[in-house]
């Protein structure tokens, strides 16, 4: 109610102006059928696990049924897209349905994929199975990785086909269609401050800031131009915090576009993002991306600091002074080379400071591409690493080459320098290798979820079988224990995934 909502209660596609955000109601779904549901999440709203398997529901979760009192609403918001001004664009295919305040934590839940809003545009406002499913077992994993994200509370079947693909013989490819509830303190993104800013709508652009600051920033104090410039400061830090943790574990999101920026650092919008697998700067999941690789793993930083240049542009009418945000922006590049050598150190168990810190980590990022090294595998064997013994080393990463026997021995030489140099680093760190690794190990993750994994429970979910989607969102609880019955995900991706998995199904609007 704080915020200015669209008069037009008709649910057809159009502009709208002087509005936050406009109200509408969920499609309703034929045969909705409760596929999983987070332990966590239901904990996290005060709901209890008979709640969490109720009629209720699945009724209200699916969109079937609302909430007693509540008015879902889809937010108005615009975008750069692949660096580009896109417009307004908006919840095309999410709904707000309520907000939820347990111990002292707001929760928004937003469905996504149930159904047309006056945001789809030219699409149909619907989720398939697969992609549903890579965005709930994602945003778990990414949180039990201790990366900032938007959460899912459950994933359905609604019993509705979704038509996404036409074969080549010009059948129509229809998959199940699914509905996930995300769950996230806001879903506010740069994009929906960007809207009004390009609108010239200073005055509602006023009034989501103060909102925003009002329920997520109340340290900040009372609205100012002062209060403008520090909430700035808290966004772009928590974007590169975000980011920081996102190349600490592999983590290529694919879709770096303005609205889909948390105002809060979390990761949002799971569509075409992936794990790296072998370590490689300029590998991007996205696949129509390949060509420009706008946003590969190597570039996220420079993105992320591209996208904060729109929404200072975005935030400057309530500021009127470039000064300020310019010297924000600027640290950030600074902060960016720091965190992330300290963020490299840390996967190497180096927790004191060497003038040669920055070499070393360098040249361990050059050495991983001379062959297709697998990242997950390799630091986690790192940690077993014997100061005392370099010439083990490559012996000790090997299972992390994808192709080991054929390393030359330029290669190997390569490495049984760089293990030199790092047991002598090693020597100056007051760590015995006992507790360093066990350091590491809360540092490298044991379990991402790989590419291939996902698509090995979206494959079996569609024939009906949830075991290995239940078997993947247990392990990802726990991505940095040693799990017994586990080993198997441990393990390089199996060669017929290498070309399979991402080659032509990871776009954004599935
Ligand atoms: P994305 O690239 O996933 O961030 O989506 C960009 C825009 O397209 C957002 O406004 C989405 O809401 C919208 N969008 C994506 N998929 C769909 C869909 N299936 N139906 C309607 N809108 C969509
Ligand atoms: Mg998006
Ligand atoms: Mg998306």
């Amino acid at each position: 109610k704080e915020l200015p909502a669209d008069p037009v209660m008709e649910n057809t596609r159009r502009q709208v102006t002087k509005a936050c955000y406009s109200y509408v109601t969920p499609k309703k779904t034929s045969r909705p059928q409760m596929v999983h549901v987070s332990p966590e999440m239901l904990e996290n709203l005060g709901l209890s696990d008979t709640i969490g398997r109720s009629t209720e529901f699945l009724e209200i979760f699916t969109g079937n049924d609302l909430l007693p009192g509540t008015n879902p609403y889809a937010m108005c918001y615009g975008g750069h897209q692949f660096g580009n001004w896109a417009g307004q664009l908006g919840d095309g295919r999410a709904i707000n349905l309520a907000e939820v305040i347990h111990r002292d934590k707001r929760w928004a839940l937003q469905l996504k994929g149930s159904g047309e809003t006056p945001y789809s545009r030219t699409a149909d406002g619907l989720a398939v199975l697969r992609s549903s499913i890579r965005e709930y077992l994602c945003s778990e994993a990414m949180h039990h990785l201790g990366v900032p994200t938007t959460r899912a509370l459950s994933l359905a079947l609604t019993g509705d086909q979704v038509l996404r693909d036409v074969l080549y013989d010009g059948n129509p490819a229809y998959e199940k269609g699914a509905v996930v509830c995300r769950a996230s303190p806001t879903f506010l993104r740069f994009g929906n401050y960007e809207i009004l800013s390009a609108r010239q709508d200073i005055k509602t652009l006023g009034i989501l800031v103060d909102y925003t600051l009002k329920h997520f920033f109340p340290h900040l104090g009372v609205p100012s131009k002062e209060t403008y410039i520090q909430f700035f400061k808290e966004v772009v830090d928590q974007t590169l915090n975000m980011i920081i943790h996102w190349q600490r574990v592999g983590f290529v999101h694919g879709v770096m576009n303005t609205d889909n920026m948390s105002i809060l650092g979390l990761t949002i919008d799971y569509g075409p993002y992936g794990w790296l697998e072998g370590y490689d700067p300029g590998w991007t999941p996205n696949t129509t991306d390949r060509q420009q690789k706008r946003y590969r793993y190597g570039n996220q930083a420079n993105i992320g600091l591209w996208n904060l240049y729109q929404f200072a542009n975005a935030l400057y009418p309530l500021i009127e002074e470039t000064t300020p945000l310019e010297g924000i922006l600027e640290q950030y590049r600074i902060d960016f080379q720091n965190h992330h050598l300290k963020m490299m150190k840390g996967k190497l168990g180096l927790f004191t400071d060497d003038v040669d810190d920055n070499a070393l980590v360098n040249s361990l990022i050059n050495n991983l591409q001379l062959t297709e090294t697998d990242m997950t595998l390799f630091f986690r064997h790192l940690g077993d690493f014997n100061k005392s013994y370099p010439a083990d080393g490559l012996t000790l990463v090997r299972d992390a080459f994808y192709a080991p026997e054929g390393l030359s021995s330029e290669i190997q030489h390569i490495w049984t320098e760089w293990f030199t140099a790092y047991a002598t680093r090693l020597q100056k760190e007051a760590l015995s290798d006992q507790n360093r690794k066990g350091k590491m190990n809360s540092f490298n993750p044991k379990y991402v979820l790989r590419n291939y994994m996902a698509q090995m429970a979206i494959d079996a979910a569609d024939k009906g079988d949830y075991s290995v989607l239940d078997e993947l969102f247990g392990i990802m609880k726990q991505p940095y224990s040693e799990q017994k019955d586990a080993e198997k995900w441990f393990a390089k991706r199996p060669e017929w995934a290498r070309h399979k998995v991402g080659s032509s199904m990871l776009s954004c609007s599935s």
